[in-house]
């Protein structure tokens, strides 16, 4: 079962613990869940290393394994062809054939017999060895088989151990899933139907797999350290996504006071009015504010719909390459664009080019492990190096505009040499398209995310060569204060109030406002009702959130004016620290005796979490 808690009626501090156990992490995505838990393990396996006498024994052992693991693949090629179609079911075949490799089980069983040891020490061993000299490789196509090789070997080692992973993509029962990490590529592909709720040892709210638990609407914590080592599967556990608890083992009182609150908080949620989100949202002196949805996996452009968002402000294209083994076509991306225009219709969508990298990282296209992936080959510093690939996407997103209201943002621009190189890049796709006389809008618009400090300083200039900008907070937080927005060690510090942010995000709006062009939020502050009137006070156009964010933040948009935005603001401007800036919004936010016992999700995770 799930539910929404009130924050008032919740205060975790005031519980009583019996035999339960309370961690407590970062509330990610509101709500309550309570289930049995489902511990999810996806970190490597721990390979032991022993001598063997019987070393036919231990090739036999490997041979039974590889059968079983044919057997398996066959069987998730079969099903996944029959539910998704062949395209999504290749990559099973891939494995397969990998399999089939007789080089590999004439080398390991040599090995076995040469050096005694067993067969899960060898076979590790010369994979490891096998897949170090595939990423160096000068074919591209031999380096993008690393990532399937790794993954056979896996599965046949989880046969030899008698290691059990679970599927996320398919669980037997409704449950609640834990892990240490969880990465977004794995999150993007769950189950979510059988999934109550979701709480990780590592991440913050920012984290890719956070936005994800939002987008999907389930409750999540993480950053609930230890939790993963403590749990078992199968144990009863409370995910309080509001205020960032797990509660292991909850005693008979924990779970009927969780249980007392679900009709009150189904109350609290439908009081959000319906028909007032038939209006275009606009403060109440008239000032139009878009509030646009930030789309991650198709299902959420239906959902956009549903909550009448003036759009979708930020569609994340990388996830349209995240578990496969090749990039997406030209058509497939066309199509998946073309879906998202003509729902969204005549409102626009930002379609994003693909921000691979950082914690996205895409095997097939990225095999060096970098030390600092958030600083790394990421978004356009990747598509500059991979022109086919950008080219491609870019493309499909032209072709897109013929059929409805696109506009194409880059990511992670750091100065006018990036912007214009992208944009020749563009020119060129645009000239190639005209002469095979492929329809595209010929208008259409092309703006910058600013999410890199430099960026903010260079905001006149860049806003002179874009059509709009996008302030993507996510980022610009993590690099301007350098808090790693994945490390929930140091996430009190990753703060969206800060002073400093603050007067990013006023310059930024306010050069774009000189060049006469919209800068919108497309970072998860956007979706914090905590913030929203600030940021319209500070000066930013349009807001781009998660779906499930849409209705209470255009709550507190419609209830204010422009000129008490901007009061608001200046008021905020005038304080020295971030805990004075959510004091003063708290106070304003519960002055105006709106949103119920409904408070920000990101200002309970900053304010109630102090550092150590
Ligand atoms: C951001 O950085 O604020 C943003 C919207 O992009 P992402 O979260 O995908 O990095
Ligand atoms: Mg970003």
């Amino acid at each position: 079962m799930r539910w929404r808690p009130s924050k008032d009626s919740l205060n975790p501090a005031s519980r009583t613990i019996s035999v339960e156990t309370l961690f407590q992490g970062i509330g990610v995505s509101p709500g309550v869940a309570i289930g049995k838990a489902l511990v999810f393990d996806v970190r490597r396996l721990d390979v032991p290393r022993y001598s063997v006498n019987d070393t036919a024994a231990e090739v036999d052992r490997l041979n039974a394994a590889i059968e079983d693991v044919r057997e398996e693949l066959t069987s998730l090629y079969r099903r996944t062809a029959a539910q998704l179609g062949e395209k999504h079911a290749d990559i099973f075949k891939a494995h397969i054939m990998l399999l089939d490799d007789v080089v590999l089980r004439e080398e390991v069983a040599k090995q076995v017999e040469v050096e005694g040891l067993n067969v899960e020490y060898v076979l590790d061993e010369f994979v490891q060895r096998y897949a170090a000299v595939m990423r160096v490789a000068d074919d591209p196509r031999f380096r993008e088989r690393t990532a399937d090789l790794l993954d056979v070997l896996d599965r046949i080692l989880m046969r030899l151990l008698d290691a059990e992973r679970t599927d996320l993509r398919r669980l037997a029962e409704p449950s609640i899933v834990v892990a240490h990490q969880l990465p977004p590529s794995d999150a993007a592909g769950m189950d979510v139907k059988n999934i109550l709720a979701l709480s990780l040892d590592t991440g913050s709210a920012t984290s890719h797999t956070a936005i994800l638990a939002r987008a999907f609407e389930i409750p999540a914590v993480m950053g609930a350290d230890g939790l993963s080592q403590y749990c078992e599967t199968g144990a009863t556990i409370v995910v309080d996504g509001l205020h960032g608890v797990v509660v292991l083992d909850p005693s008979p009182e924990t779970l009927e006071r969780y249980r007392e609150q679900m009709a009150q908080l189904e109350a609290q949620w439908a009081s959000l009015a319906v028909e007032d989100r038939k209006k275009p949202c606009a403060t109440k002196d008239g000032i139009e504010i878009p509030l646009m949805a930030n789309v991650e996996l198709p299902f959420e452009i239906e959902h956009s719909v549903k909550v009448n968002a003036g759009g979708i402000g930020l569609y994340r294209t990388e996830y349209l390459f995240l578990n496969r083994t090749s990039p997406p076509s030209e058509e497939e991306q066309y199509n998946a664009y073309v879906q998202a225009a003509e729902a969204a219709h005549p409102f626009p969508v930002v379609l994003r080019t693909m921000d691979i990298g950082g914690d996205k990282s895409v095997a097939y296209l990225q095999q060096d492990r970098e030390d600092n992936p958030q600083l790394g080959w990421r978004a356009i510093r990747f598509c500059l190096e991979r022109p086919d690939i950008f080219k491609t996407q870019l493309r499909a997103m032209l072709r897109a505009s013929a059929r409805g209201n696109v506009q194409i943002m880059f990511p992670m621009i750091s100065g006018l040499e990036e912007l214009r190189r992208v944009k020749t890049v563009l020119e060129a796709v645009r000239e190639e398209l005209a002469r095979e006389n492929a329809p595209f809008d010929a208008d259409l618009k092309v703006g910058s995310m600013i999410e890199v400090p430099s960026a903010v300083a260079m905001a006149r200039l860049l806003a002179e060569e874009c059509d709009f900008f996008s302030i993507g907070t996510n980022d610009l937080i993590q690099y301007s204060l350098a808090v790693d927005r994945e490390n929930a060690r140091i996430a009190y510090l990753y703060e969206p109030a800060h002073p400093a942010v603050l007067r990013m995000v006023r310059w930024t709006a306010q050069a774009a406002r000189e060049a006469g062009i919209p800068c919108g939020i497309c970072g998860e502050m956007a979706g914090d009702p905590l913030y929203a009137e600030l940021l319209i006070g500070l000066g930013v156009s349009s807001l781009s959130m998660s779906t499930i964010s849409i209705p209470v933040v255009r709550e507190v948009v419609t209830n204010t004016t422009m000129a008490a935005a901007r009061t608001l603001a200046e008021a905020a401007m005038a304080l020295g620290t971030a805990a004075e800036v959510k004091m003063l919004l708290r106070r304003h936010l519960e002055s105006q005796g709106i949103l119920g016992g409904y408070m920000s999700r990101l200002d309970t995770r900053t304010v109630e979490r102090s550092a150590p």
